[in-house]
C-alpha cells in the first residue's frame, strides 16, 4: 500500500509524492499519469498538502445509502443516481471553504472517493477495480436549499470549495477493503455521520460498471460514492472532518476543512 499526496513547498511547484512516514518520495508527475520517482526524498512536515488528485471530471452518486435517502424523504433508487461536481470545486485538506451568501443551508456529506488509475470504458465487475489508482476522502458539500429549488444540482453542488479531497490517495483497491470501511463526519468535535460502506445500495464495483458504461474515465478522475445518514448544516467557523476507518478502526483518511461565511 502506498499513500500518494500532492505537496506544495515554498518556492516550488506542486509535486506528487509517495508518503513514507515523515518522508516523501517525489514523483515527476502523478503515478496515474505514468509518473516515476525523481529520486528526491524530502521530509514533508513543512510542506502543505494539496488535494491529492486533479480530476478532469468528478462524478457523484446520490442516495447510495438507504438511511440517507430516507432522511431526505426519497425512495431508494433502482439504479445509481448520478451528478457532476466541477473540477473548480476541488480544494485540499485544511483549506477554508466559503459558505455562499446566496444559500441558507450548506450541508456536509462525508464520502469515500474513488480515483481512476487508467483510461476506462465499459468496465466489468471482474476488471473494474484493476482500473483504480486508489481512494481518498471527500466532502460532497451541498447547498441543500438550492438543491431543492433549482431542479438540477449544478449550483447546489458546484460552488468553489464544495469538493474537499484528501489528504492522500491510498492505493489499496481490493473489494474486501472497500466493503469494510466506516465513513464518518465530525463537526467541531461532535460526530454527525457514521456509516458503513457495506451498506451502500450500489457497491464500488457496481458504481464503476454503471459510470464507465456512460463516460470514458480518465486517469485522475474522481467518483464520489455517496454519503451515509446524518447530513447537517455547517455554521460560520465550523471545523468539519471527514474521517474514514478500516474494519480494525484504524484511520485511513482524515480530511478537515473550516467553513467561513461569504
Ligand atoms: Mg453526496
Amino acid at each position: 500500500m502506498m499513500r500518494i499526496a500532492r505537496l506544495l513547498r515554498e518556492g516550488q511547484p506542486p509535486a506528487y509524492a509517495a508518503l513514507e512516514g515523515h518522508e516523501a518520495r517525489l514523483f515527476d508527475r502523478a503515478p496515474w499519469h505514468n509518473g516515476v520517482p525523481t529520486g528526491e526524498l524530502i521530509s514533508w512536515n513543512t510542506a502543505m498538502l494539496l488535494a491529492p488528485v486533479e480530476p478532469s471530471k468528478i462524478i457523484c452518486v446520490g442516495r447510495n445509502y438507504a438511511a440517507h435517502a430516507r432522511e431526505l424523504g426519497h425512495a431508494l433508487p433502482s439504479e445509481p443516481l448520478l451528478f457532476f461536481k466541477p473540477p473548480s470545486a476541488v480544494v485540499g485538506p485544511n483549506a477554508d471553504v466559503v459558505l455562499p451568501a446566496v444559500s441558507r443551508r450548506v450541508d456536509h456529506e462525508s464520502e469515500l472517493a474513488l480515483v481512476i488509475g487508467m483510461r476506462a470504458k465499459n468496465l466489468t465487475r471482474e476488471n473494474s477495480l484493476a482500473h483504480l489508482a486508489g481512494s481518498t476522502a471527500a466532502n460532497d458539500v451541498t447547498a441543500r436549499d438550492l438543491q431543492k429549488t433549482d431542479g438540477q444540482w449544478a449550483r447546489a453542488k458546484g460552488f468553489d470549495g464544495f469538493c474537499p479531497l484528501g489528504p492522500w490517495v491510498d492505493t489499496r483497491t481490493d473489494a474486501a477493503f472497500f466493503a469494510s470501511l466506516s465513513v464518518c463526519c465530525t463537526v467541531d468535535g461532535t460526530e454527525r455521520q457514521r456509516g458503513l460502506t457495506s451498506d451502500m445500495i450500489f457497491d464500488v464495483t457496481a458504481v464503476l460498471v454503471c459510470i464507465s458504461a456512460i463516460f470514458t474515465l480518465e486517469p485522475g478522475d474522481v467518483i464520489l460514492t455517496g454519503t451515509p445518514e446524518g447530513v447537517a448544516p455547517l455554521a460560520h467557523h465550523a471545523q468539519c472532518t471527514v474521517a474514514i476507518y478500516d474494519n480494525a478502526n484504524n484511520e485511513v483518511f482524515s480530511l478537515t476543512n473550516r467553513f467561513v461565511a461569504g
